[in-house]
């Protein structure tokens, strides 16, 4: 069976649910490989492992992981050429779309991005991905050279399949000199929030102007469900939320298991980036709100007095 290459999703080395989703994906293409850049240590191994990796490519040399984005795609072309895989699957962040981008030059391949699903067709891998800021469901499949596909977080449904010992291998490539043009010279690690990462979070709660600018029981909800908090631009342009927990066409695309959209008007824009979460959940004072035309469930009424009502409700 051929091979499908997996670039690891991994914060300091702890692999990230990504990573996870992504092997589940890649099994039924062919046999996953997990591409590493850095060391990865026995829990980070395990956890490939668990998920379906039957190959582990280790990239341990500095030149890649001290740099941007550009060594990551030519030790990918280096994998690419050596075992001409079924295809490429690399997370749907904005540094996995760059290395994807990159690499589809290089080796000369089409590209699908935001995918969120992947079956094997008669052609080729059958991706499936919104188009046209989530006006339109496509399903497409690439005619040229190895598909390099990025998968969305949460459009897959982690499921583990043990691999008793993957095999190892350490991967040796020379690194360009322009690739190695952007170094990495300092790195600060982000305060935690003590909340999921927006892009994936199983769960997300977003505030729009109709939170006047206080947030405070969207947060509440939010946190009750253990999820993420978003914002529409509105909010965020008028100040009241940072623009990286924006949710839309120009701010960050999600797809959780549960959207909820609280004071939000439901304008394409903003569907662009949460039109495929699977459950969608509206909270508009404004019955004639468009969100409405979109929603597994909505409620019309003051997200004043709802969303503190459900806290409590679920409190009980
Ligand atoms: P509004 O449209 O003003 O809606 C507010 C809603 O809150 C209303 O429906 C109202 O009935 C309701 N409401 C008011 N008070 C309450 C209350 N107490 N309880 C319950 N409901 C209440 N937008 C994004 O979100 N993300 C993007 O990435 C994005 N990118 C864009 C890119 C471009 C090029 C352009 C042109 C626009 C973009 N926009 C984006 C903006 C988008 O068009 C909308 O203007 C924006 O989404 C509106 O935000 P909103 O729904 O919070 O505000």
């Amino acid at each position: 069976m051929s091979e499908v290459l997996v670039l690891v999703d991994h914060v300091d080395g702890t692999v990230r649910k990504t990573t996870a989703e992504m092997l589940t994906a890649a099994r039924r293409l062919g046999e996953p490989s997990a591409v590493f850049v850095g060391s990865p240590d026995e829990q980070a191994r395990a956890d490939l492992a668990r998920f379906g990796a039957v190959k582990i490519y280790r990239v341990e040399a500095a030149e890649v992981s001290e740099h941007l984005v550009a060594p990551t795609a030519e030790v990918l072309a280096h994998l690419v050429a050596q075992t001409a895989p079924t295809a490429v699957l690399i997370a749907s962040s904005s540094e996995g779309k760059e290395i994807a981008g990159r690499l589809a030059i290089k080796i000369g391949s089409g590209l699908v991005t935001d995918a969120v699903d992947l079956e094997p067709g008669q052609d080729g891998v059958l991706v499936t991905k919104a188009a046209f800021a989530g006006s339109y469901v496509t399903v497409c499949t690439v005619t040229s050279g190895v598909p390099v596909l990025t998968v969305k977080p949460n459009s897959v449904t982690a499921q583990e399949a043990a691999v008793e010992e993957p095999v190892e291998e350490q991967v040796e490539t020379d690194i360009s000199t322009q690739a190695r043009a952007a170094q990495v010279i300092q790195r600060e690690t982000r305060k935690a929030s003590g909340r999921p990462a927006l892009n994936e979070a199983a769960i997300v709660v977003s505030g729009g102007r109709g939170t006047g600018g206080d947030f405070g029981p969207v947060e509440a909800f939010a946190d009750h469900l253990g999820a993420a908090v978003g914002a529409s631009r509105a909010a965020v342009d008028a100040g009241w939320y940072p623009h990286s927990n924006q949710v839309g066409q120009t701010g960050v695309s999600v797809s959780p298991q549960l959207y909820v959209a609280a004071g939000i008007s439901g304008a394409v824009q903003h569907r662009a980036g949460m039109q495929t979460s699977k459950t969608v959940v509206a909270v508009n004072k404004d019955a004639e709100a468009p969100i409405f035309d979109m929603v597994d469930f909505g409620v019309v009424g003051d997200l004043f007095t709802i969303l503190p009502d459900a806290v409590e409700k679920l409190s009980e």
